[in-house]
């Protein structure tokens, strides 16, 4: 069964900085990187390098920010005849000066022609027919929720960046991945430590049917409607980058859920497959196959 992804594509602008600019300050850059980026995409590359009919609806400016992202997501195996180019709109970016030695990064994204994704462009048979449909919020909300509801099969929604969701939106979620803020963020509570039991409390108490919620390092939690919660722990990993983790984890559940695996088994690929994606520099740099999660888990 197939994955079909609705969401934004963006250019990440990596700039290296000896020192983080203050406000009004000027700060020399050492280089500037670009690599593709966006929740939407992330998810897509990694559904795409791990299964088959990945298919990517959303929209990027026509310039040549475009052609890399359509370029970068088709190699990683993506069909993207549902990305369209809109003339007058930019490709969506984020600009990150990232501070040598402390790894430390300010964010600036500028959305571009991901708020021009409208919700009458996501009522299309990709959606419809998908066996799951990956949703995040970085397109305007009304799309989100659009496609939530023309969706035919599963529908995973990565909740991020946070905010409070319309209660039509969550209905339609079976599954709700959010990372711990996210959690704590949508469930109203203060920041804190939290025992995966306490979070369990938090995500049993969302209008969703399954809560997966990302904890870093420590794996993933996953809360169904009914029965026992499972703590998933991660393999052993050399992490160096994580950066996108949250995303290969959703593509990788994404794949899986479409495939016929039940909750846990789905989830113990994500977590998996997340893992080996922090092995790399960059989001889209480890990206494993099917072939590197089975060594793994064997
Ligand atoms: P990001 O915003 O960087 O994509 P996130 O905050 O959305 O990440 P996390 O909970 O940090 O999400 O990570 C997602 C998943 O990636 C985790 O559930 C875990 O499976 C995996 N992961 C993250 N960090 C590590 C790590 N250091 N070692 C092993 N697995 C990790």
């Amino acid at each position: 069964m197939s994955v079909t992804v609705v969401g934004s594509l963006n250019e990440d602008v990596l700039v290296r900085v000896g020192r983080l600019p203050g406000r009004g300050e000027t700060a020399i850059g050492r280089d500037t990187v670009l690599a593709p980026g966006g929740k939407g995409a992330n998810q897509a590359a990694a559904a795409g390098r791990l299964g088959t009919g990945v298919v990517m609806v959303g929209r990027v400016g026509a310039d040549p920010a475009g052609e890399r992202q359509l370029a970068a997501l088709a190699e990683a195996g993506v069909d993207v005849a549902h990305v369209r180019q809109i003339a007058g709109s930019p490709t969506g970016s984020a600009t990150i000066p990232v501070e040598e030695g402390s790894g430390e990064n300010l964010i600036v994204v500028v959305p571009g022609a991901n708020a021009q994704l409208r919700p009458a462009d996501v009522d299309v048979d990709p959606v419809r027919d998908a066996g799951v449909v990956l949703l995040q919020l970085e397109i305007p909300l009304a799309t989100v929720t659009a496609a939530a509801a023309a969706a035919g099969g599963t529908v995973v929604l990565t909740p991020a960046p946070a905010r409070p969701l319309p209660p039509e939106l969550l209905a339609r979620v079976d599954v709700l991945v959010p990372n711990e803020h996210e959690l704590v963020t949508l469930a109203g509570a203060a920041p804190a430590d939290r025992s995966p039991a306490e979070l369990a409390g938090l995500a049993r108490a969302l209008e969703a049917d399954t809560v997966v919620v990302t904890l870093g390092a420590r794996g993933a939690l996953l809360v169904p409607g009914v029965g026992p919660t499972l703590l998933q722990a991660p393999p052993p990993v050399r992490a160096v980058d994580t950066t996108g983790a949250g995303d290969c984890f959703c593509g990788a559940l994404g794949v899986a859920l479409a495939d016929g695996a039940v909750p846990s088994e789905a989830v113990a690929v994500a977590v998996t497959a997340a893992a080996l994606s922090t092995t790399g520099a960059g989001a889209r740099a480890a990206l494993p196959d099917a072939a590197a999660v089975a060594r793994l888990r064997r």
